[in-house]
C-alpha cells in the first residue's frame, strides 16, 4: 500500500533492538502466537533493528510482535519504495492499457505485443475486464489513480483510496489517515484490494468498512503474499514476500477465509500469481552481510526464474495470492450480479 514518504528520507539507522511481549496476540483470531524468527529490512534497509516474527497457533498468521506504532511504521517506507514509482509512461503502464483496451475491444494488439497482453493479463487479476456497464469501482491503495482512467473510459464510475493527510482530490480519490476515515459514500460493485491488507494494523476494522462500502451482489478482490507459499517455508526471514517490517500481517489462504468469514463475506475464487519471490529471496539471502545486489530488478533474470514460479502456482503452494470474496447472501441463493461480458440487474 503506498504510503506518505517520511520526512526522514526513508534511511534510519537508530539501532533499536525489538523488545519482545508474551502478550502480543494474533490480530485476526486472538490466538497465541509462537516466536519463528527474527528478521529484519532486508529490501530498504531503513533501519538495523530487527523484528520478532510470530505464528498464530491458532490461524497461522505470521506477524511482527509487538506491534509497530503508526509513527514507526512512516519511517519504514522509503521515497523510492515501489508504489511511488509508477511511471505513466513505462513499458508496464502501457501494457496495462493494453491489457485494458484490448479486453474491452478497444485495442486490437498483434504479433508480440498480442503475446504480451496475453502473459500480461495474468497479473491483471484485479481489474475488471470484459464486464461492461454503468458499476461502480472502488481502487483500495490506488496510487496515482491509473486504473481508475483506464475504467472510466470504459463506463465505469471509478473512485479510489489512498492513505494519507485527509483531503478529497479532483480526480476521485480519496485520501485518509485510513479507510473508515476516508467517508466514502454509497457501495461498489466491484473492489479492488491489491497488495494493501498485509500493510494493515487492524484487519477488522478495515474489512468491516469494506463489507459496508460492497454492494450486496458485488465482489472484492484481493491480492496479497502468501506466507504458507513453498519459498516463505524454505528461506524463512528471507523471503522476499516477507517484506520485514512493512508487512505486520502476513496470511495463509485459510487465514484471510476465516477473517473474510468474520464479516460476512464467502470466498468464491482463489487463485495463485507468483512472479518473483525466489530470485527476491536469494537476493536477501546475498545480501545478508551488507552487500547491494540487485537481482530483482533485472526483468532478464526474473523472466528466467518465472518457471519455477509458475509451477510453485500450479501446485497451490505459490507466492502470492489472488482471492474474490462476495458478500453471503442471508439464506437466498447466490446470484452473481455479474456475468463475464455484461452487467446485469441494474
Ligand atoms: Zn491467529
Amino acid at each position: 500500500m503506498q504510503k506518505v514518504p517520511s520526512g526522514r528520507g526513508g534511511i534510519d539507522f537508530a539501532e533499536m533492538k525489538a523488545t519482545t511481549s508474551l502478550e502480543a496476540t494474533c490480530v485476526v483470531c486472538g490466538g497465541h502466537g509462537r516466536p519463528i524468527a527474527d528478521g529484519r529490512d532486508y529490501l530498504y534497509r531503513t533501519t538495523r533493528r530487527a523484528f520478532q516474527l510470530r505464528r498464530c497457533a491458532q490461524c497461522k498468521g505470521e506477524y511482527i510482535a509487538p506491534p509497530l506504532s503508526a509513527e514507526e511504521v512512516v519511517t519504514f517506507y522509503p521515497t523510492t519504495y515501489y508504489s511511488y514509482q509508477e511511471g505513466g509512461e513505462s513499458f508496464f503502464a502501457q501494457l496495462r492499457e493494453d491489457v485494458v483496451d484490448s479486453a474491452y475491444g478497444k485495442a486490437h494488439p498483434r504479433g508480440v505485443r498480442r503475446l504480451l497482453v496475453a502473459v500480461g493479463k495474468r497479473f491483471l487479476d484485479g481489474v475488471p475486464l470484459r464486464i461492461f456497464g454503468e458499476g461502480r469501482f472502488l481502487d483500495v491503495g490506488c496510487g496515482s489513480g491509473a486504473n481508475l482512467k483506464l475504467l472510466a473510459r470504459h463506463g465505469w464510475k471509478a473512485e479510489g483510496f489512498e492513505i494519507g493527510a485527509a483531503n478529497v482530490r479532483d480526480d476521485n480519490i480519496h485520501v485518509a489517515p485510513s479507510l473508515a476515515d476516508a467517508n466514502i459514500v454509497g457501495s461498489f460493485d466491484y473492489v479492488r484490494v491489491w497488495h494493501v491488507i498485509e500493510h494493515v494494523p487492524d484487519p477488522h476494522g478495515f474489512l468491516e468498512t469494506l463489507r459496508k462500502l460492497t454492494d450486496k451482489q458485488g465482489r472484492v478482490v484481493f491480492g496479497l503474499p502468501n506466507c504458507g507459499s513453498l519459498y516463505a517455508r524454505v528461506f524463512g526471514r528471507y523471503w522476499y514476500n516477507r517484506d520485514i517490517p512493512r508487512h505486520v500481517f502476513n496470511y495463509r489462504p485459510s487465514t484471510l477465509r476465516r477473517a473474510l468469514a468474520d464479516h460476512g463475506f464467502d470466498v468464491t475464487r482463489m487463485t495463485f500469481r507468483s512472479c518473483g519471490g525466489l530470485l527476491g529471496s536469494i537476493q536477501h539471502i546475498l545480501n545478508r552481510g551488507g552487500r547491494n545486489i540487485d537481482l530483482i530488478n533485472r526483468s532478464i533474470l526474473v523472466l528466467l526464474f518465472w518457471p519455477f514460479d509458475l509451477l510453485c502456482d500450479a501446485l497451490r503452494v505459490g507466492d502470492s495470492i489472488v482471492v474474490e470474496a462476495r458478500l453471503k447472501n442471508e439464506g437466498q441463493p447466490s446470484r452473481p450480479r455479474f456475468h463475464r461480458g455484461t452487467l446485469t440487474n441494474r
